[in-house]
């Protein structure tokens, strides 16, 4: 019994006021207590913001990224540390936009699950196939790759509370949601594919979510499939009616 994880991906969006406003919204939205676990990612000179207006509530928050080192001459860069200090729990890896703007590899991800691990966060570790990749049969191919490269050196232990977010690059942004069977296919791929490399226990408690235009009218039949644990939600995270109705979906 895997519980329901649905994050909000703001990515490069909100200012601190709105950042703020935002958050205080989806808080009063999810109430006291919530049968599905609700976190927030906004860009991260707003973690602070959005840290302090999630503060003793159930809404937690999550970074975008992390760079894998300990304090030091790394210009630009925030680590785990950081991270968990202004109040995260959780931070995305990965990332389609990452992997294509930033040029992230495997190995890049790998380091950064470790860094995360290491500083007591949750990663949330993304992979997808882009429309081409689908349309040539690799979809299968590129999603082992992403997950065989991105979890290298992975223990059993530590791999039971990571979580991994299936998001197809060909529907991220794009209003064009995987069907609930196709999302489902590739969920139940994963999580044999986590059964071969560590146990199927291990498997069983592993959190997929599915991410690529999530919204109020598809979250419900999404998240009813067996192997979809969650929802990575981008633009609708946004928009607190929306955001709120796919937790209400959960
Ligand atoms: P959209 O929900 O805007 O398609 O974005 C999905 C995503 O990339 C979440 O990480």
């Amino acid at each position: 019994s895997r519980r329901i994880l649905i994050a909000g991906n703001w990515k490069m969006n909100t200012r601190a006021a709105s950042a703020a406003a935002l958050a205080k919204c989806i808080v009063d939205a999810v109430g006291n207590s919530s049968s599905v676990e609700v976190a927030l990612c906004p860009p991260a000179v707003y973690l602070h913001v959005v840290a302090e207006a999630t503060a003793g509530t159930p809404v937690e928050v999550g970074a975008q990224n992390l760079y894998p080192s300990d304090d030091g001459a790394f210009t630009g860069e925030l680590n785990a540390a950081m991270l968990t200090d202004v109040g995260c729990r959780f931070v995305i890896l990965g990332h389609s936009e990452r992997r294509q703007l930033m040029g992230e590899t495997d190995a890049d991800v790998s380091k950064k699950l470790h860094a995360a691990l290491a500083g007591n966060l949750v990663p949330i570790v993304c992979v997808g196939e882009t429309l081409d990749q689908r349309e040539a049969n690799e979809t299968e191919s590129v999603i082992e790759t992403q997950v065989r490269g991105s979890l290298e050196g992975l223990d059993e232990v530590r791999a039971a509370g990571i979580v991994i977010a299936y998001e197809p690059v060909w529907a991220i942004g794009t209003g064009k949601t995987a069907s609930k069977e196709q999302a489902e296919a590739v969920h139940a791929f994963i999580r044999e594919l986590l059964s071969q490399m560590f146990s199927p226990s291990v498997a069983e408690q592993i959190r997929i979510q599915y991410g690529g235009s999530v919204k109020p009218n598809n979250a419900e039949e999404l998240l009813a499939q067996p192997n979809i644990d969650g929802a990575l939600v981008g633009g609708a995270s946004l928009k607190v009616e929306d955001f709120a109705a796919i937790i209400a979906a959960g």
